[in-house]
C-alpha cells in the first residue's frame, strides 16, 4: 500500500484522562491529531528508524524516550577528553556491507572515515608474549597445536573449523531462519562444543577463543554455536569498516532533528496496556504519571529493560518468556587520552587482542587529527563485571597496568581517563543480547512476533544482534508491519 494513503486515513485517538490503578492519579491530557497514531517507545536507532518511516508514511507518531538524548547505545563520549577528541562508548564501527546503516548515513549526508589501524596487522598479547600477526607470516603461537594446525595458522584454522561451514547455513538474514531442522544441532551446542566437534584440538580452541569468540555472552562455553555462526556468516561480505566523522551519535541526532516535534525526552514508559483496538502507555512524568493512547505501539527498548516495565493485560506466555530470558552481554570499556601516539615509536598497530581482562585494545581516534589520541580497552562477560565491580580509580589503574604489558609507555603518556560499564546504564542494562544454547530456535520467533497492535524492534529483534544495522533494519520492519497491516 502507498505510504501516502495513510495521510487520508483518519482515526479519532481518544486519550484517557484518569489516573490508573497502581499509579498516582495525576494524569495529563495529551491531544493527538485525527490520524492513525503510533507511539514508539525508545529513541535508539530502532525506534528512530521506525518513527522516521512511519512519519514518511503519514502516521501521527510520538517517540517516548527515557533519557535526555536520542541514540541509546550509540553514544559518543566527548567529555572528559580535550582538543576535540572523542571516542565511542557503544557502537563503534559501520561495516561497509551493512546496507541499512549505510543507507541512512548517506540519506543524512554524514561523512565516513575509515576505522582501521594506520599500521597494518594486528598485535596479539597471549600467555605473556606479544606477537605481531600479519597475513601469510607463520606465528610461533605458545599453544599446544597439532602439526596441521601449526601449518594452517590462525586464519587457516578459522577457515577449516568454522568458515567452510558457513555457506551451508542458508540465508541467515531471512525472517524464517533458522527453520531448517538440520541447524538445530548447532543451536544445542555451545561455541566450544562446536569447535571441538569440527576437530579443533584443545590448544586450537584455547587460541581461537581469544578475542572475537570470547567477547560474546559469558564466553565460548556460554552461547549457542548457531548464534556465532550467523554472525560470522553475515560478516563474510565485509571488506572495510567505517565510523562517522565527528562521532557516530550524529546518526541518531540526524534522525531526531528531523522529528523534533515528535520527540518526548525524559519520558520513561513504566506500563503498557494492550487493548483489542488500541494500546495504552503510562509514562513517569516528574512526580506523577501521564497516560497516552494510540492505534499501534512500537516497543524499541532492550528486553533487559522491558522486563522491568509492567504489562497489563500481559503479553503471551512465549513473548514474556523471551523478554524475561534473553541474556545481555556485559561490556566494560576504559579510555585513556594520551599525549602522543607513543606506539608509533615501535611501529605497532594500534589494535590488539589479548588474553588479559581487557580482551580488545584499540585506538578510537585513528581518523582524528592532532598529536594527542585515545586508546581504549574492552572487557566482556565475567571480566567486564570484574572491572565494573571496582571503584572507578581502581578500574582505571588495573586497566592501565594491563594495557602497559601490550603498549609500554601508556602510563607515562596518559593525560585523561574515562570508563563505561554498560550493565550499569539504567536504560540499557547490558551491551547487546546473546543466545544460550537452544535459545535461537526456541526464542527467535517470539522475540520478533507482533502482539495485536504492538510491534517489537531493536537489535535483539533482528538478524544482526549487536549491530546498528540490526536496530535500523528491525525499526523499518516494525514500521512496515504497521503500514502493511501485518
Ligand atoms: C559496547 C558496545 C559496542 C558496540 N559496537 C558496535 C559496533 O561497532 N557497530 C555497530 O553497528 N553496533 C555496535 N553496537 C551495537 C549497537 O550500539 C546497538 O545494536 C544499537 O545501537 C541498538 O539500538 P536499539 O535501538 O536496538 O537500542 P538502544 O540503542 O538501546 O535504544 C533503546 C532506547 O530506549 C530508551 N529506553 C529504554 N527504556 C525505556 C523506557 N522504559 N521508556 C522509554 N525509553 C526507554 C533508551 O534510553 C534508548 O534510547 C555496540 C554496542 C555496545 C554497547
Amino acid at each position: 500500500m502507498d505510504r501516502r494513503t495513510f495521510l487520508a486515513q483518519t482515526t479519532l485517538v481518544a486519550i484517557g484522562l484518569s489516573g490508573c490503578a497502581g499509579f498516582r492519579s495525576r494524569a495529563a491530557v495529551v491531544a493527538l491529531p485525527r490520524r492513525k497514531a503510533v507511539i514508539v517507545i525508545g529513541a535508539g536507532l530502532a525506534g528512530l528508524a521506525a518513527a522516521f518511516e512511519l512519519i514518511e508514511a503519514g502516521y501521527d507518531v510520538t517517540v517516548l524516550e527515557a533519557s535526555e538524548r536520542p541514540g541509546g547505545r550509540v553514544r559518543t563520549l566527548r567529555e572528559p577528553f580535550s582538543q576535540g577528541l572523542y571516542a565511542e562508548a557503544g557502537a563503534t564501527v559501520i561495516p561497509d556491507h551493512h546496507d541499512f546503516a549505510m543507507r541512512y548515513v548517506r540519506l543524512f549526508d554524514l561523512p565516513l572515515g575509515p576505522f582501521a589501524p594506520r599500521v597494518s596487522g594486528r598485535l596479539y598479547y597471549v600467555r605473556g608474549r606479544a606477537l605481531r600477526v600479519t597475513r601469510g607470516t607463520p606465528i610461533p603461537w605458545p599453544f599446544d597445536l597439532t602439526s596441521e594446525e601449526e601449518r594452517l595458522g590462525l586464519a587457516g584454522m578459522r577457515e577449516k573449523y568454522v568458515d567452510s561451514l558457513l555457506p551451508d547455513l542458508g540465508d541467515v538474514a531471512a525472517p524464517d531462519w533458522p527453520a531448517d531442522p538440520r541447524l538445530e544441532a548447532y543451536d544445542r551446542m555451545s561455541g566450544e562444543e562446536f569447535l571441538r566437534s569440527r576437530g579443533a584440538s584443545p590448544g586450537a580452541v584455547a587460541l581461537m577463543r581469544i578475542g572475537y569468540f570470547d567477547l560474546l555472552g559469558d564466553g565460548l562455553e556460554s552461547y549457542s554455536a548457531l548464534s556465532m555462526l550467523r554472525d560470522l556468516a553475515l560478516a563474510r561480505k565485509q571488506r572495510q569498516t567505517f565510523a562517522i566523522v565527528g562521532g557516530n551519535d550524529r546518526l541518531p541526532a540526524a534522525f531526531a532533528s528531523r522529528m523534533a516535534e515528535q520527540m518526548r525526552y525524559r519520558t520513561p514508559v513504566v506500563r503498557i496496556e494492550p487493548a483489542p483496538d488500541s494500546v495504552g502507555v503510562i509514562t513517569r512524568d516528574g512526580d506523577g504519571f501521564r497516560r497516552w493512547r494510540a492505534d499501534h505501539l512500537v516497543v524499541a527498548i532492550p528486553f533487559s529493560v522491558l522486563r522491568t516495565v509492567e504489562v497489563s493485560p500481559p503479553f503471551s506466555r512465549p513473548k514474556q518468556a523471551a523478554i524475561n530470558g534473553l541474556p545481555y552481554t556485559s561490556i566494560t570499556r576504559v579510555f585513556f587520552q594520551v599525549r602522543r601516539r607513543f606506539w608509533n615509536d615501535r611501529q605497532l598497530p594500534s589494535f590488539a587482542t589479548t588474553d588479559l581482562l581487557s580482551t580488545w585494545i584499540f585506538e578510537p581516534t585513528v581518523s582524528q587529527q592532532g598529536s594527542s589520541a585515545i586508546l581504549a580497552c574492552e572487557a566482556g562477560g565475567g571480566q567486564a563485571r570484574r572491572l565494573m565491580a571496582l571503584p572507578d580509580q581502581e578500574r582505571v589503574a588495573l586497566a592501565i597496568e594491563e594495557v602497559e604489558h601490550v603498549y609500554q609507555g601508556l602510563r607515562a603518556n596518559v593525560e585523561l581517563t574515562a570508563s563505561i560499564c554498560w550493565d550499569r546504564d539504567e536504560w540499557a542494562r547490558g551491551a547487546y543480547c546473546w543466545f544460550r544454547p537452544g535459545q535461537m530456535r526456541s526464542m527467535l520467533p517470539h522475540i520478533v512476533a507482533s502482539e495485536g497492535g504492538i510491534h517489537f524492534a531493536g537489535e535483539h529483534a533482528s538478524a544482526w544482534p549487536g549491530w546498528m544495522q540490526g536496530a535500523l533494519s528491525s525499526g523499518v520492519r516494525a514500521a512496515l508491519e504497521i503500514i502493511e497491516g501485518r
